[in-house]
């Protein structure tokens, strides 16, 4: 591919020990957790916590040999063939057949078809998943929905969000690879490697569409959402852009909106980068890009 310097599996790592990280701060510490978050600002590195979480965030966070193992079992040659999939660099292949990826726009039928890639592998893994349709005046669109049942406080739920559909894209190769399919990739190896454990809160990995037209498919799922399921929702991480190192200066910008438990939240992240040697640098960011 073009771009050389794909930094998907250190960026993986991290996304993977930032999950980790969020479920083990209740089990190893047995800090009781109330009403942490509420998830409401999905855009872009945005993550959003209650103000009750803020003193959950303030613990050490201390490296642990479960969180090494799941880091050990990430596979840059799997990531790198969804990636080519998603991009057209391969052909996308389903149970249905095979096809080339020329761009995923919103409403595109290449955007169908890595979205019904994304449904097979996450079912194949285990997952329980489902397609969540949206529709505005100009568009329509589908996310795509994957749950792992959290063993002890399964109504409270763990986001990761990524995009999967892209902008139109000017250079006829690569449709919209690091913007976000580097991103739905990390998602997709999560997914592989999160499906062999158990954890205390529920896993969602939430593959969004229309985001480049205002994050519409995010919207439209939060606007249908009762208040105790909108309320079952703990932790947000959405991860975008994550493929591509322009500078090579490995740095890994984590964006807050300013909210102090947000703000926790970023911090927490950046430590468990350093705590797990995970060869980035990472960078607190106030605002949206
Ligand atoms: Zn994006």
């Amino acid at each position: 591919m073009k771009k050389k310097n794909v930094i998907l599996p250190a960026l993986t790592l991290a996304f993977l020990s930032s999950f980790f990280a969020i479920s083990i701060l209740t089990i190893k510490f047995n800090q009781p957790i109330k009403n942490l978050v509420k998830a409401y600002v999905i855009r872009y590195s945005y993550a959003y916590l209650e103000p009750e979480a803020q003193k959950d965030l303030e613990i050490n966070i201390i490296p642990l040999d479960q969180v090494w193992e799941m880091l050990g079992k990430v596979n840059q040659d799997r990531a790198l063939n969804d990636l080519r999939q998603l991009t057209g660099e391969d052909p996308i292949c389903i149970r249905s057949g095979c096809y080339t990826i020329t761009d995923r726009l919103s409403g595109s039928e290449g955007l169908d078809w890595a979205q019904d890639y994304l449904y097979e592998n996450l079912v194949n893994m285990g997952y329980s998943v489902e397609f969540h349709s949206w529709s505005t005046p100009d568009y329509a669109d589908q996310n795509v929905i994957a749950r792992k049942q959290g063993v002890l406080k399964p109504t409270e739920e763990v986001y990761f969000v990524a995009h999967v559909d892209g902008a139109r894209s000017y250079d006829a190769h690569f449709p919209a690879a690091d913007d976000n399919a580097s991103s739905v990739v990390n998602g997709l190896e999560l997914a592989r490697i999160l499906s062999n454990y158990q954890f205390k809160r529920t896993l969602v990995l939430f593959f969004s569409s229309g985001e480049e037209q205002g994050s519409k498919g995010v919207r439209a799922y939060l606007d249908q959402l009762s208040s105790e399921e909108f309320g079952a929702i703990k932790y947000v991480v959405n991860h975008d852009m994550t493929g591509y190192d322009d500078n090579h200066d490995k740095v890994m910008e984590l964006f807050h909106g300013g909210h102090p438990p947000s703000v926790g939240l970023t911090q927490m992240m950046s430590e468990i980068i350093g705590i797990y040697h995970l060869d980035l640098v990472p960078k607190v960011v106030v605002g949206c890009p």
